[in-house]
């Protein structure tokens, strides 16, 4: 990879920082023992060669289908003859246009489910998705479903960007690892677990591979964007779900010795890696989208893919996209969040009543600028909830004074799961009578 920004991209990949590659054309033909089948980044060009005409019929089935079928079930599995050509050898061929990786994985053992979503309502574009698996991993008979239901999700609901790819492929392996086309997960005894890792993986089709970040460098351009994704995308597949993935260490780390700026370039060793790259900028896109509403935020989320997908931004492209699609100067959040260190807390530190309202004063004690989630519950038991964006903060302030009703009350919470309040001591508030 030669880019303008540093030239010849020279990290190895040693294990955490990930890649950074250039977008080409692949041809690939993969020959393997005629048992074997291969799922691989790109599109099958000879599956009618290597493929039974009963099992070809199904797959082909399935990229018109919103239903999943099993192009390979567990009836096939074991017949020698059932599943591919009876040749010593098969040769598989694939084509991919604009990628940033090449991948592929086999077995002769694995079922194979799949259907296909309409990811592009303008031109009818159906995306296929896949789950092959060893039938031994009970999780995997759902994973064909949280798939299709990521790709749906982020073609029409976030990031609201039809998906890129002719395919989406998640092979049941031994990690947990995306790749252009294909995601490499492992089975999991949890089924919100199962969900959250499908969904994550996928997640990582937009970015980075339709974007092109440099993740060795930016991981949160990345990893950041999987998180946000796997906190939205999650509890709509399963509405039990509430993912807290990064909060905790965030509350724990953020502002401590061991923390550094977003910004700062990813390092093997560093020791704030992990919220670096996950939560703290998950939840500064999501504070932002809070911010903004949806329709600003979409703006400025899809200038920035227009405008760079496929051109390797850096994290400047991303600020300053943000600011001119939404036409909002966001600079004040981007310091506090990216530029610099800061500890993540809130108290509330007094309420006044005056007849039917309580004005609650909260401070932000720490010096990132977090959301207000206030839940007031009445003597009765009733819940009223009251919010306020990170808006609340732009100038500067430390405090704020939100009125909420006062009839009848018992007592103020504040909080949320995706605010990594550092103390929750001072969150909550009961009235002395
Ligand atoms: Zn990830």
């Amino acid at each position: 990879m030669y880019d303008d920004v540093d030239g010849w991209n020279r990290i190895p990949y040693l294990g955490r920082l990930e890649f950074y590659n250039d977008f080409c054309d692949f041809k690939a033909q993969i020959t393997v023992p005629a048992q074997q089948v291969v799922w691989a980044t790109g599109d099958l060009k000879n599956g009618e060669v290597v493929l039974q005409p009963a099992i070809y019929s199904k797959l082909m089935a399935a990229e018109q289908s919103d239903q999943i079928i099993a192009v390979i079930d567990s009836t096939d599995v074991g017949h020698a003859t059932n599943i591919t050509r009876d040749n010593p050898v098969n040769t598989w061929r694939f084509e991919a246009k604009n990628v940033t990786d090449f991948v592929f994985a086999c077995s002769d053992h694995y079922l194979w489910h799949s259907s296909s979503v309409l990811v592009d309502y303008a031109s009818g574009r159906r995306t296929r998705v896949d789950a092959a698996f060893n039938p031994i991993h009970k999780d995997f008979f759902e994973v064909a479903s949280f798939a299709k239901k990521t790709v749906d999700l982020m073609s029409h609901v976030f990031p609201k960007w039809p998906f890129p790819y002719s395919h989406e492929t998640v092979f049941d392996g031994l990690d947990q690892m995306e790749y252009p086309m294909m995601v490499n997960d492992n089975p999991l005894e949890d089924r919100a677990e199962a969900i959250e890792l499908t969904d994550h993986e996928i997640f990582h089709t937009m970015f980075p591979f339709y974007m092109g970040t440099n993740e060795t460098k930016y991981a949160w351009m990345d990893e950041g964007w999987a998180t946000i994704g796997e906190w939205l995308i999650s509890p709509m597949i399963d509405t039990t779900i509430v993912d807290e993935y990064g909060i905790g260490a965030t509350a724990s780390l953020a502002g401590s010795e061991k923390d550094v700026p977003t910004m700062t370039i990813s390092t093997e060793m560093s020791q704030s890696y992990f919220i670096n790259a996950y939560p703290k900028p998950g939840l500064a896109y999501l504070y932002v989208k809070d911010m903004l509403g949806d329709d600003l935020f979409y703006k400025g989320l899809h200038h920035y893919i227009a405008e760079w997908h496929g051109k390797h931004p850096i994290p400047f492209d991303f600020f300053y996209c943000m600011n001119t699609g939404s036409g909002k100067n966001l600079n004040w959040f981007w310091k506090k969040w990216f530029f610099e260190t800061g500890v993540a807390d809130m108290g509330i530190t007094g309420v006044r009543i005056a007849g039917a309202t309580a004005y609650v004063t909260v401070q932000l004690k720490g010096s990132l600028p977090l959301p207000i989630d206030l839940t007031i519950t009445d003597k009765a038991g009733k819940k009223t909830k009251v919010h306020r964006s990170v808006a609340v903060w732009e100038k500067g302030n430390t405090r704020t004074i939100i009125p909420v009703p006062a009839k009848n009350i018992k007592e103020i919470v504040m909080g949320d799961a995706h605010t990594p309040d550092a103390d929750k001591k001072d969150n909550v508030w009961k009235p002395l009578h």
